[in-house]
């Protein structure tokens, strides 16, 4: 069960509930997040039944009480008739838009971040990415600008009038990123890095969470979970590839993960078909089948000069592949019933 308190509920509010909670002999779990505080009951039938009866919602800062039977309480589809939308600055991702984040790699200067801030718009994109702190497989590869990638990122964000993510890698950096950027991303070597996640979910900040890359459903969405539990809703999900037995291609985009996450959950799920393909030509293919199943975005990268990028070059889209992409996001969403962001 899952009591979500009003916005103003107070100390003696939650001190009420929770001694209701442990009289009928269950356990509260309290979260307090940036806007409201959410108690988790965990118990058996007859202690959530008890509960039931005395009927939470009378008492005052109750807003909402639900019995979710799933494991991830906060962000099952149960009790959620549709999927939610996520503001990203004033840009939704959610059921309605078809929502392109698009940016480079990695933040390498301010020149390269403004040109592939200029090609995503080119696309259709509206939400500019770039990553100034990179999980590398080599520590002897480049591995971001950090703190100054950040502050580029934010610069060029600002120029373009675009609202920027970021990935965050370590839980001491939530701050300083989440004082940058607009989303963080947490990538898929750190979709089980508990405490990022929490920290991630504490800061107030909508969070773009990759699924590992060997990581099954309800794995990933339990990583969504230790999120909301920390008071934080929005979440965005993406399907980036998972490893498979295929050598040939850098990941295998699962596709059925994008109408599964809508069955399972209340969030928005976009799909990265760069970071799935690792090659440029692939990426355009997978971008369609992303949205052709039912994802509310896309996350691509891009660069100006893909032959000098510091990271992942290969797969970044410019020239031809990118003007596929625009001809995808400009016929897309129609198709789908749905709207493209506009700028
Ligand atoms: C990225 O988006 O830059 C990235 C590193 O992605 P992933 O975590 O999916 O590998
Ligand atoms: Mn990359």
């Amino acid at each position: 069960m899952v009591i979500v308190l009003s916005p103003g509920a107070d100390q003696d509010a939650i001190d009420e509930i929770v001694q209701v909670v442990e009289d009928a002999g269950g356990e509260a779990f309290i979260s307090k997040g940036v806007s409201r505080t959410i108690i988790g009951v965990v118990g058996n039938a007859g202690v959530l039944e008890a509960l039931e009866a005395k009927d939470l919602t009378q008492h005052s800062g109750v807003h909402e009480v639900f019995r979710i039977t799933t494991p991830y309480k906060l962000v099952s589809k149960e009790n959620h008739s549709h999927t939610s939308t996520v503001m990203v600055g004033d840009v939704p991702i959610g059921p309605s838009t078809v929502t392109l984040i698009a940016g480079p790699c990695a933040v390498e200067t301010p020149e390269q971040t403004l040109e592939g801030a200029r090609l995503a718009v080119t696309a259709g994109g509206t939400i500019l990415r770039g990553g100034a702190f990179k999980p590398r497989t080599s520590p002897y590869a480049f591995q971001g600008l950090g703190v100054e990638g950040l502050r580029i990122l934010q610069e060029v964000g600002r120029e373009v009038g675009m609202p920027v993510v970021t990935e965050v890698v370590d839980a001491a950096d939530v701050d300083v990123v989440a004082q940058h950027a607009d989303m963080l991303q947490i990538g898929t070597r750190n979709m089980q890095n508990f405490a990022l996640l929490q920290a991630a979910g504490s800061v107030g900040k909508p969070v773009l969470l990759k699924r590992g890359l060997t990581s099954t459903y309800d794995e990933w969405f339990m990583a969504a979970e230790y999120i909301a539990q920390r008071g934080n809703l929005n979440i965005v999900l993406c399907e980036r590839g998972i490893r498979t037995f295929e050598p040939s291609v850098r990941n295998t985009l699962d596709v059925t993960a994008v109408p599964v996450v809508h069955d399972m959950t209340h969030l928005p799920v976009i799909v990265d078909p760069s970071h799935a393909a690792g090659r440029r030509d692939l990426v355009v293919p997978l971008a369609r089948a992303g949205l052709a199943a039912g994802a509310d975005g896309l996350i691509v990268d891009v660069h100006a000069r893909p032959e000098e990028a510091l990271c992942d070059g290969p797969q970044a889209l410019f020239g031809d592949s990118l003007t596929e992409l625009s001809k995808v996001m400009a016929t897309f969403p129609a198709l789908l019933g749905r709207s493209q962001n506009q700028r």
